[in-house]
């Protein structure tokens, strides 16, 4: 089996496979990842764009030989949808691109351009202070966050060690899962718990046009009002990523930005004590973590989980939503 890309477009993903002269496609919903996985087995490798985070976590995660190939490698993409599957396979087969790895993530080869973006942030975070937090200002608390999902597998873990401790917590959703999983959107809703936007198929954003940011933004509040009878102004760039440009665009379209102070860095499974180490040992009051219920094997945030909870909780800490850190 040759060389494999991997789209999306609207809730479905596209597979192409390029085999010398052979050609061949077949199209996955939203809730199919699993099934995608299995289908890639085999493949030489298998190309993603930077538009589509949702998914190379899972593809790692599965043992896959992954690349990204950056825009200025490929045609011109849809406004709702990645570069074809079939492109991708094709740039994929030609050579030379920056493989991920689990331990890696989606942005290898960009870190140096990422930092310097978000070094530019700094004086438009502050001038938008009512409409971006990082941390808040509440002493003995702190909130915790979980990004990537809805997740089958793995968000009905999450939600069940929450309510066993009485924690609320807020999960940022991206929008073809969400779609794909409305019920477990609904639980998170129903049991207290705040549900934000983390785009639609978790681009970097600095690589969207204007149309692409408004339409990543725009289908994810409608996949989350679906499910939940209303979507939120809270939004959170997949990595941070972000420049002065973004976040003015999304304040100027009624979205508050959320980022956070304490990262487990739990994407890339560095161990179940690293990460509640890192976070019990880095949180302080009004402190934002960020933690992952989807997007890739989260079983070693599921078994952290419970420490971090205890943990904090002997600390003395109430655990609030975001939106308690609204500037006021
Ligand atoms: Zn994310």
């Amino acid at each position: 089996m040759g060389w494999a890309g991997v789209a999306w477009r609207d809730a479905e993903y596209e597979l192409a496979v390029v085999d010398g002269a052979s050609v061949s496609g077949r199209t996955f919903g939203g809730g199919e990842i699993g099934q995608l996985v299995e289908a890639l087995h085999g493949c030489a490798g298998v190309v993603v764009d930077s538009t589509s985070g949702v998914l190379d976590g899972h593809l790692t995660a599965a043992g896959l030989a992954v690349f990204r190939a950056d825009p200025w490698l490929l045609p011109d993409r849809p406004s709702f949808g990645s570069a074809a599957a079939l492109a991708l396979a094709r740039r994929g087969a030609a050579g030379d691109l920056p493989r991920l790895t689990v331990a890696s993530g989606a942005l290898v080869g960009r870190h140096e351009e990422y930092a310097s973006q978000v070094a530019r942030c700094g004086p438009v975070e502050r001038e938008l202070a009512g409409r971006f937090l990082a941390r808040g200002a509440v002493p003995g608390t702190a909130a915790l966050t979980f990004d990537d999902g809805p997740d089958p597998r793995f968000t009905p873990q999450v939600l069940d060690i929450l309510r066993e401790h009485g924690v609320r917590a807020s999960f940022f959703c991206v929008g073809i899962n969400a779609t794909a999983h409305p019920d477990l959107v609904a639980r998170i809703a129903a049991e207290g718990h705040l549900v934000g936007n983390h785009t639609w198929s978790h681009p970097y954003l600095p690589d969207l046009t204007r149309d692409e940011l408004l339409r990543q933004v725009d289908a994810t509040n409608a996949a989350l009002s679906t499910a939940t009878g209303g979507a939120g102004d809270l939004v959170r760039p997949p990595y941070g990523g972000r420049t002065p440009d973004v976040l003015r665009w999304l304040a100027g379209h009624g979205m508050t930005t959320v980022l956070w102070d304490v990262d487990a860095g739990d994407w890339a499974a560095p161990g179940v004590a690293t990460i509640a180490d890192r976070v019990t040992g880095a949180v302080g009051d009004g402190s934002v973590v960020l933690l992952h219920d989807g997007g890739g094997d989260r079983t070693q945030t599921v078994a952290a989980l419970p420490g971090i909870l205890r943990t904090l909780l002997d600390r003395a800490y109430t655990f609030v939503t975001v939106d308690h850190y609204r500037s006021r």
